[in-house]
């Protein structure tokens, strides 16, 4: 990376720390994605119950079996999961020792938003495990809510879409027609304004580019 781009890179990620921190977050920031992953593992120790949503962030950082290797156990739903099964999942995730996402959106301003088909993931994102930890490369930063809400569904879901093989307009536009779908993705929002106060959340800014 260009050492000037990687300079004002790393400003505005301490700046959003500190955005993040006045709103009641714990915040950090990482180099890149070896140096998240590290201080995760580090963190997370062994013997933890670790859910995860659903997120290519988590995925790209190899964090699932890392976390295994160091005798963890995750709790996630897998493909081919019915109804039931996934449902008791997600509410075995509510209750972990550690929960990890990765929101769509950062706002420079200290919010964080994430959209789900779902909702498991955002309604785990607010209160439940004993610990959630958000992990956001640079490319989930924006300038303000706003941004943030049209990035969710304009850039992340369509992604999103395409990654999961949705048969979802979009996929064929590379635009968001706010379809009425079946397999429609962005059913939930939650706007993490400040921390909700019963709830320990860390986000981690880190300077590359991950997931969607
Ligand atoms: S078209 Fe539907 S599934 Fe695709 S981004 Fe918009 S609301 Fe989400």
């Amino acid at each position: 990376m260009d050492e000037n781009i990687n300079t004002f890179n790393l400003k505005i990620l301490e700046n959003t720390a500190a955005a993040l921190r006045s709103n009641g977050f714990e915040a950090g920031v990482y180099k890149n994605g070896a140096e998240a992953a590290c201080a995760l593992l580090a963190l997370a120790g062994t013997g933890k119950k670790i859910g995860l949503g659903g997120s290519a962030t988590v995925q790209e950082l190899g964090l699932p079996e890392k976390l295994t290797l160091a005798g963890n156990e995750i709790i996630t739903h897998k493909p081919g999961m019915g109804g039931e099964e996934r449902r008791s999942v997600w509410l075995a995730a509510l209750s972990s020792d550690i929960y990890l996402a990765s929101p769509q959106a950062v706002t420079l301003d200290g919010k964080i938003a994430l959209v789900d088909g779902n909702g498991n993931r955002c309604a785990a994102v607010t209160w439940g495990p004993r610990k959630i930890i958000l992990l956001a490369g640079i490319n989930k930063l924006v300038k303000d809510q706003e941004e943030g809400l049209w990035r969710s569904r304009n850039k992340a879901a369509i992604a999103n879409n395409i990654r999961l093989k949705k048969d979802n307009p979009c996929v064929k536009t590379g635009r968001c027609s706010d379809c009425s779908s079946a397999w429609r993705i962005c059913n939930v929002v939650t706007l993490l304004w400040k921390k909700p106060s019963a709830s320990d959340i860390l986000v981690m800014l880190i300077n590359e580019d991950l997931g969607y």
